[in-house]
């Protein structure tokens, strides 16, 4: 716009000189019309001078010092300077190209500093979940040791301690070994056609035993038709349901406790909600309790023996099928994890 306004004035001073030069050519003598002719031009190339100086400052020099400030401000470490500029040249073209890398490095830093952030934070936390045992062990071992264990049942009670935490020890590095490979894709899954009517039986009888052995009063309920299919790797998805179910044994206060597993029918998907009369999750944490490494219990000091690593895995898994988890949740009241999956649609197979 500005570009076309400045050709227009332009040549309206170059139409303008040429026709008082033809008017005054019947008026002046030859000397004089030379020297006006002369004047006029000096005129035309003076305000065509400044025109381009000024579109030269406006649309090359000023967009071609903040190109160059951007980039030492880049080169220096600076990802935050901004590259203002609004032009639709070609050179705007180039100062939005840097801009665009300079917000893709932002990015990348941020998300790298997140990542060693974490890591901080799992080493911490590592150091912290594998000392409370170990002291314990040592104690305990300490107390047999300098003979304060008399009785065989003391004895008993001693090693057994000791054997529970060593337990303790060894299931947490191997949730750390799994998570480690299933965040870098590491777990080779073993898709295929699977009927979660099927699947949610055989979970129902594996769990339930154990809950019913617990004291736990265990419900289900299910209205999937038999012909549906989801496609999935069964063993995966068997561990999402076990770290749900042992999360809610684990955070259990009332007598007697319930769970409830459902499957229901829920249009293009199936839906799996395990519900609980545990001690329920404030709202405030609801939001984080799929993140690594997140316990509602930052003490760190409880016996529940939690990590903080069961869901995080488990909507690593659910996501990877293509499907959705959340919570919903009451302090106080209980907790419902849901999951849902897609059904398989037999046009799938004919796209592929
Ligand atoms: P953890 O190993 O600590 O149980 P999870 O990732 O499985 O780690 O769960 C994260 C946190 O979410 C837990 O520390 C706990 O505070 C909360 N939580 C999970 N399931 C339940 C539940 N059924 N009832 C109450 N709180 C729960």
């Amino acid at each position: 716009m500005k570009k076309k306004l400045g050709i227009i004035i332009t040549v309206f001073f170059i139409t303008l000189a040429l026709l008082i030069a033809v008017t005054f050519n019947v008026m002046l003598s030859e000397k004089e019309q030379v020297f006006f002719i002369y004047f006029i031009l000096v005129m035309v190339m003076v305000i065509t001078t400044v025109r381009l100086f000024r579109w030269l400052k406006s649309n090359v020099m000023i967009p071609m010092e903040k190109l160059g400030e951007s980039i030492s401000e880049v080169t220096n470490g600076n990802l935050d300077h901004i590259l203002d500029q609004d032009s639709d040249d070609e050179l705007g073209e180039i100062c939005q190209g840097f801009e665009d890398l300079r917000i893709k490095l932002k990015e990348n830093r941020d998300s790298r500093s997140q990542l060693e952030r974490e890591n901080k934070e799992l080493i911490g936390n590592i150091s912290h979940d594998l000392k409370t045992p170990i002291t314990a062990i040592k104690g305990y071992a300490e107390g047999i040791l300098d003979g304060v264990v008399t009785t065989p049942q003391q004895q008993e009670k001693y090693v057994r301690t000791i054997y529970n935490k060593a337990d303790d020890m060894a299931r947490l590095i191997d949730e750390l070994a799994y998570y480690t490979k299933i965040d870098t894709n590491r777990i080779p899954y073993k898709f295929e056609k699977v009927s979660p009517v099927e699947f949610f039986y055989d979970c129902v009888e594996d769990v339930g035993l154990d809950l019913e052995s617990k004291g736990i009063v265990f419900t289900n309920e299910e209205n999937v038709s038999d012909r549906d299919i989801v496609i999935a790797d069964v063993e995966q998805l068997a561990k999402v349901v076990n770290n749900i179910v042992n999360n809610a044994v684990k955070y259990m206060d009332k007598t007697p406790g319930r769970i409830c597993i459902r499957l229901l029918d829920d249009g293009d998907f199936v839906r799996f909600e395990i519900e609980d009369n545990g001690k329920g999750i404030d709202a405030a944490d609801l939001p984080n309790i799929f993140d690594r490494f997140y316990r509602t219990d930052t003490s760190r000091s409880s016996n529940t023996g939690g990590s903080g690593i069961g869901l995080s895995i488990a909507k690593k898994i659910i996501e990877d099928h293509g499907g959705k988890i959340w919570a919903a949740s009451k302090a106080g009241v209980g907790s419902t994890f849901i999951f849902i999956l897609r059904k398989y649609q037999e046009t799938e197979m004919n796209d592929e």
